[in-house]
C-alpha cells in the first residue's frame, strides 16, 4: 500500500535550462516569459498553481506569490535548480517589475510570450510592462523539449502506469456486478490514489452498452448489463507524470457478433499501429498504419478521432498523432496508440497503450491485459 518505497529515478531539471537557451535565437526572441505551469514545473521544478520563468540568454527567474514562497524554496532545492533560477515572490505587480529589470539587465530587445498560454489581456499587460521592449508570439519551445523524456521522467510514466494497471485489476469484478457506470469510474479513481498516485490524470471515463460509442462520454448511472462492450479509458498520475490506458471489455463475456467483429478490428489496428512506433517514423505514418486497417474492414468512417498523442506532464501533449502529421518519432518520446471504432446504437470499441519509442521500436508503458471478456 501506499507509495512504492524505492525512490523514482532523479531528474536532471537544471539541464533543461541550457536546452532551452539555444531555442531562444533560433525563435528570434533573446528572453522568454514562461506561463505554461506545466513549463514552469518543468524547467524548474515548481509545481505551484500560478508563477512564471522569465529564461534569459544568461539567467533565469521563477516569480510566484506569497502562498507559494516556501514551497517554491523548498521546491527549487529539491530540484536542484536554486543556483540557476532566482525566486521573486509577490503581488502581480512585484513579479512584472522583477521581471521589466530582468529584461532590461539582459538587453533583451525582444521577448518571446508563449502564445498558446497567454491570453489577449495578459499580453497587452505585458506589451505595457515591457514598454519599447517587443514582444514576440512563442509556440512549443518548451513543448518542444517536453516530447524527449528522461530516464527519471520515464520512471516515473512506469509507476503511473502500472498504479493503473493494478487499479483496474482490482475493479474489474465490479463490471459483471450490475454496478453503474459512475460507481465503477469512483472505484478505480479510488483505487489509485490508495495505489500511491498523486491524483487520476484525467477524467476518468466508463461508458457501457450504448454509451460505449461515444469516444468521450460520461460515467452515468446505468448499471452495466450483461453483453454491454464497456470502454474504460482512464490514468493515474505519480509525481505530476500521467498514464494513460483504455481497454474494452464485454460484460459477462458474451459480445454481440457485431460488437465481436469491431473488437478484432480495432484489436488488430491497435497492434498494427504499435508494432509502427520507432525512431525516425512520422506520426502520421502511424496514424495512417491504425487508418488504413479499419478502413479495409469497411468501417473509415467511424473511426472519428486521431490515433493518440505525447504524454506526460500534461495528459495531451506534442506530438499528435494524427492523418498527417509530420512529427518524426525519436528514442524518448512517449505517445499513445489508442484507435477506435464508433457505431451509434450498436456501441463502440476502443483499445489505448501508452508507448515510449526505443532504439529498435517501442516499450508500452501500459500492461493490463487486453482480452475483452469480464
Ligand atoms: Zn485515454
Ligand atoms: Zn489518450
Amino acid at each position: 500500500m501506499g507509495r512504492p518505497a524505492s525512490h523514482p529515478i532523479p531528474m536532471d531539471v537544471s539541464a533543461r535550462l541550457a536546452r532551452l537557451r539555444p531555442l531562444l535565437s533560433d525563435a528570434g526572441v533573446d528572453a522568454l516569459v514562461v506561463t505554461s505551469m506545466a513549463n514552469v514545473r518543468y524547467l524548474t521544478g515548481f509545481t505551484g498553481s500560478a508563477g512564471l520563468v522569465l529564461v534569459t540568454a544568461s539567467g533565469a527567474l521563477l516569480t510566484t506569490d506569497g502562498r507559494y514562497q516556501t514551497q517554491a524554496r523548498e521546491q527549487l532545492d529539491a530540484a536542484g535548480t536554486a543556483d540557476a533560477v532566482e525566486l521573486v515572490v509577490g503581488e502581480g505587480a512585484t513579479q512584472r517589475d522583477a521581471v521589466t529589470a530582468a529584461v532590461a539587465d539582459a538587453s533583451a530587445r525582444r521577448v518571446g510570450l508563449e502564445a498558446e498560454s497567454v491570453t489577449w489581456g495578459s499580453q497587452r499587460r505585458w506589451a505595457n510592462a515591457l514598454g519599447a521592449v517587443d514582444t514576440v508570439p512563442t509556440v512549443g519551445l518548451v513543448e518542444g523539449l517536453r516530447q524527449v523524456k528522461d530516464a527519471g521522467e520515464l520512471d516515473r510514466m512506469a509507476r503511473a502506469a502500472s498504479i493503473a494497471d493494478r487499479a483496474l485489476g482490482e475493479v474489474l469484478d465490479l463490471l459483471s456486478r450490475h454496478r453503474t457506470e459512475h460507481e465503477i469510474a469512483l472505484a478505480l479513481d479510488s483505487a489509485m490514489r490508495r495505489l500511491g498516485a498523486d491524483d487520476r490524470a484525467f477524467e476518468t471515463i466508463v461508458a457501457a452498452g450504448p454509451n460505449s460509442a461515444k469516444p468521450h462520454a460520461r460515467p452515468t448511472a446505468r448499471p452495466l448489463e450483461a453483453g454491454d462492450p464497456v470502454v474504460i479509458d482512464f490514468g493515474a498520475t505519480f509525481d505530476g507524470y500521467r498514464s494513460d490506458m483504455t481497454r474494452t471489455f464485454c460484460v459477462g463475456g458474451r459480445p454481440s457478433a457485431e460488437i465481436a467483429r469491431i473488437f478484432d478490428v480495432v484489436a488488430g489496428a491497435q497492434a498494427a499501429g504499435v508494432a509502427s512506433v520507432r525512431a525516425g517514423v512520422s506520426t502520421g505514418a502511424v496514424d495512417e498504419v491504425c487508418r488504413s486497417h479499419i478502413a479495409a474492414a469497411g468501417l473509415g468512417g467511424a473511426f472519428v478521432h486521431s490515433t493518440g498523442h505525447g504524454v506526460g506532464l500534461d495528459i495531451h501533449e506534442e506530438p499528435s498523432v494524427s492523418p498527417g502529421a509530420t512529427a518524426i518519432l525519436s528514442p524518448g518520446i512517449v505517445v499513445t496508440v489508442e484507435p477506435g471504432v464508433y457505431l451509434a446504437g450498436v456501441g463502440g470499441v476502443r483499445i489505448e497503450d501508452t508507448v515510449v519509442v526505443t532504439e529498435d521500436g517501442c516499450r508500452s508503458l501500459t500492461g493490463f491485459t487486453k482480452e475483452s471478456a469480464a
